[in-house]
This record gives structure tokens, C-alpha cells and sequence, in this order.
């Protein structure tokens, strides 16, 4: 079966101490069936470097590779709005990232509007960071997928277990809230797919983590419909993709 992995990364990352290169990936997809959307880390020493080598990429694997836009929100906002019109304009980016830990910023937070306006503006997914570190309780996405009901949400990491519950809550209460799965609980995975299997996408993250996230599929006990609309149909759909 086909594979979207909604969440990988290229570049160096100074915040959390990481780095995937190029190769890495290109080796991630030799090996597998999958399309990859790929964002820079939140400590990308230069992300607007790391979007020119995405949409590199995107071009030598067109159709297999789809660029996620990832800056800083405290840049300056004529530099955040540049960039991120030129890469949704130019570059057939698809979706914007708001890296809550990463970026140490809340949803509420005025300086995370502008991703929200962008994302609104383009019709394109606006993927937030669930999880461990600050201000990455799911819940405080709830007022804002009030305020912008036609700007899809994904939850990065689904609330990473110790928020799940939040997470699937939220899934459930907004048409426009979705969950990605990359560092899930194999039992929280199941109940997500259980409850809502329209709104649930793959996700793997770093290169040591593809083992780990293919592993549990083979854990699911899900029909064969559902696990194709998680690993390829709905992610598809939210991300508009022409695949
Ligand atoms: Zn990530």
C-alpha cells in the first residue's frame, strides 16, 4: 500500500541538536512506496536556505516530494510574509508549520496570527506542534480553529500521548481540527482510526523514527479502507495534493 508521510524534516536543527540530510531522504525514498511532505526543523539556522533545497527536491521527485513552509514567528513579520507568500505562490509549497516548543510560542499568542491569516489566505493546512515542551497542550488550539473554521489544523504528534485524549477531543468537537500520528501510541493510534478515521494522517518525523512508525501498522487492527485512507487517502485530500 501506498504511503503519504506528512511529516519529515530536511536540514539541521540548532533547538533540539538534529540534522537529516539530503541523502537520508533520498534514500527513505528509494526504499519505500511514499510521498513525503517535507519541513525545515524550528532551529533551521536558515530556513529560507532549507525551502530552496525542499523545492529542489520537489522538482528532481515531483509528485513524491511536497514542501511544508517552517520560519520563525518572532522573524519580522514583512520577512515571514514574504517568505511564506513566496514559497505557497512560487515554490507549490502545501502546507505552513507553527512549531509551538520549537518556536517557544503559544496558538494564542498574537505573533502566531499572521500563519493563521497565511494559511487562510492560500486555503492551505496549517500544521501545529502537540506535545511535550511549552505551549504545546493541543487545547489551546481550540479558540483559534473557532476563529478560523476554514483554515484546516493539524495536531503534529496528536498530543504525542500524553495529550491523545485532548487531541482526539478536539478532532472531534472542530470540523477543521485533524490528527498526525508520528510518536503515537500504538493504543492511541487504534482509538484515533476507531473513532475518527476521516481525519487521522501519517507521520514519521526523523529518519530513525521510519522503522518505528511502519512497525505499528502492522499492530493496527483496522480494515483494509481504513488504513488506506490513513496512510495515503485523507492526507491527500487535506493537503489538496495532485497525486
Ligand atoms: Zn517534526
Amino acid at each position: 500500500m501506498r504511503v503519504l508521510d506528512t511529516h519529515m524534516h530536511l536540514g539541521e536543527c540548532l533547538v533540539f541538536g538534529l540534522n537529516i540530510r539530503e541523502e537520508e531522504l533520498v534514500d527513505y525514498l528509494n526504499k519505500y512506496d511514499v510521498v513525503v511532505i517535507i519541513q525545515p526543523f524550528p532551529g533551521a539556522p536558515d530556513p529560507v536556505k532549507v525551502h530552496d533545497k525542499i523545492y529542489e527536491l520537489s522538482i528532481r521527485y515531483r509528485g513524491r516530494v511536497f514542501g511544508l513552509a517552517s520560519i520563525n514567528p518572532f522573524f519580522s513579520q514583512e520577512l515571514i510574509t514574504k517568505e511564506l507568500d513566496r514559497v505557497l505562490n512560487q515554490l507549490g509549497f502545501v502546507g505552513i508549520k507553527l512549531h509551538t516548543a520549537g518556536h517557544s510560542i503559544s496558538p494564542l499568542n498574537p505573533r502566531a496570527l499572521p500563519l493563521f491569516e497565511t494559511a487562510k489566505k492560500h486555503r492551505v493546512p496549517l500544521m501545529i506542534h502537540t506535545g511535550p515542551g511549552s505551549f504545546s497542550d493541543p487545547a489551546l488550539v481550540a479558540s483559534r480553529a473557532e476563529e478560523y473554521p476554514d483554515v484546516k489544523i493539524v495536531l503534529a504528534h496528536a498530543g504525542f500521548g500524553i495529550y491523545a485524549n485532548t487531541a482526539l477531543w478536539l478532532a472531534k468537537k472542530y470540523d477543521n481540527i485533524y490528527l498526525e500520528t508520528s510518536w503515537s501510541y500504538i493504543y492511541d493510534l487504534q482509538a484515533f482510526l476507531n473513532a475518527v478515521p476521516d481525519k487521522v494522517v501519517f507521520g514519521t518525523d526523523l529518519i530513525e523514527n521510519i522503522p518505528v512508525e511502519y512497525a505499528k501498522l502492522n499492530a493496527l487492527k483496522v480494515s483494509e479502507d481504513i488504513k488506506e485512507k490513513f496512510l495515503y487517502l485523507n492526507a491527500k485530500k487535506i493537503f489538496k495534493l495532485s497525486i
